[in-house]
């Protein structure tokens, strides 16, 4: 049975189905989900990451979360993850730039989280040789310092989307129609938020309760959960996606065919993570900070350089991976940096001057 069918069916016996778990099920359907079936990163998937585009990337995010784990006394032994590692091209960049920080890979704990066994096994691969463990979610990191990061993991998790209507308050959800897939809005719900019509509202439920859990870790343990993605702090209405093949697709077409993202709401994953260190008796600070100027503070400009004069054949090509990374009119603005750490504890590399 395809996954249309199967969706199709779900409907027919339950009724509409929201978003969230439309997503859920062609992102992460056992057998035809689209993250199950496929590594979609590359020239010849469906879209390209930081880490798939430049190494600079991972390298100056690896001596950032070195620089973090000096600062707070190098503890050891301490856990280094990564949420959705794709081919583990980020982390293996991570891991070479840290390889002459004293004792930095002695006292680690690599732990990648990956629900893709695709995936799973392409990151086997890429860290060839390394000791590394694999966890379904955050749940099943190890109790110590965590020095984490996430890269376009949080736009991939389902969320709910609230249509603001004359009726009031709407959810969308999937339901049929004469056999096929439309979008159509539930009965009023109550939402108890006020807003004028026309208003489109989205969460994200599994990336609120992920955040929060990082809150409570980063209280109890310690360390920096960097968080990248495209988005911004507030919500800013309807941001459901479909790429396929490095452009838009209507998500209702091929499910499981087509990855199904939403922008990430910086601001509510920051406030989960304070919910999160609250019930653990505690405080995280956060800093928020647009990719390119992140990136520049860190370095990725010298890095360049570097890079350039020690292969001056690639030199017009690094120029063009740092320029895709940091320029506004490319990655720079439009992906952010969220970093989550616990309150007075030392600011994050590149995050200093960035407000909380
Ligand atoms: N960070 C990588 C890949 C981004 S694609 C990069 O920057 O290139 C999203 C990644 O998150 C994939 O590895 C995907 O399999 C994983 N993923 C998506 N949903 C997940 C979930 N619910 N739990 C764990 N991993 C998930």
């Amino acid at each position: 049975m395809s996954l249309t069918e199967i969706i199709a069916r779900r409907i027919a016996a339950e009724g509409p189905m929201p978003l969230s778990e439309y997503m859920a099920l062609c992102l992460g359907h056992p057998r035809h989900g689209y993250y199950m079936t496929r590594d979609p990163l590359g020239a010849r998937g469906d879209f390209t990451t930081a880490p798939e585009i430049s190494q600079m990337f991972g390298e100056v995010i690896g001596l950032a979360l070195a620089q973090a784990w000096l600062d707070r006394g190098s503890p050891d032994p301490f856990c280094l993850a990564e949420l959705g590692p794709g081919r583990g091209t980020l982390m293996a960049d991570i891991l070479r730039a840290t390889a002459r920080v004293p004792g930095f890979h002695d006292a680690m704990r690599l732990v990648l989280v990956e629900t893709s066994p695709q995936l799973r096994a392409a990151q086997a691969r890429t860290l060839a040789g390394r000791r590394a463990d694999w966890a379904d979610s955050p749940d099943g990191l190890p109790d110590l310092p965590l020095f984490l990061v996430a890269n376009e993991f949080f736009d991939a998790l389902p969320i709910r989307q609230y249509h603001r209507t004359a009726e009031g308050w709407r959810e969308r959800v999937i339901a049929l129609d004469q056999g096929r897939l439309v979008a159509a809005l539930s009965p009023p719900v109550p939402l108890g938020i006020d807003a004028p019509p026309g208003t489109v509202l989205e969460t994200s439920p599994p990336g609120e309760a992920i955040a929060e859990a990082l809150g409570a870790r980063l209280v109890r343990h310690g360390g920096l959960a960097l968080i990248i993605d495209y988005g911004e702090w507030e919500g800013t209405g309807d941001t459901f996606q479909a790429v396929s093949g490095h452009g838009f697709a209507d998500p209702l077409e091929r499910p499981g065919e087509a990855d199904l993202t939403a922008h990430v709401q910086f601001g509510a994953l920051a406030m989960a993570a304070a919910d999160g260190a609250a019930a653990a008796g505690g405080r995280v600070a956060a800093g928020f900070r647009e990719q390119g100027a992140w990136l520049a503070a860190l370095g990725i400009g010298q890095r360049a350089a570097a890079l350039a004069r020690a292969r001056p054949d690639a030199a017009d090509a690094i120029a063009d991976a740092l320029e895709r990374l940091t320029h506004p009119d490319q990655m720079g603005t439009l992906f952010k940096v969220l970093a989550l750490t616990r309150a007075g504890d030392p600011a994050p590399p590149g995050l200093a001057e960035a407000a909380p």
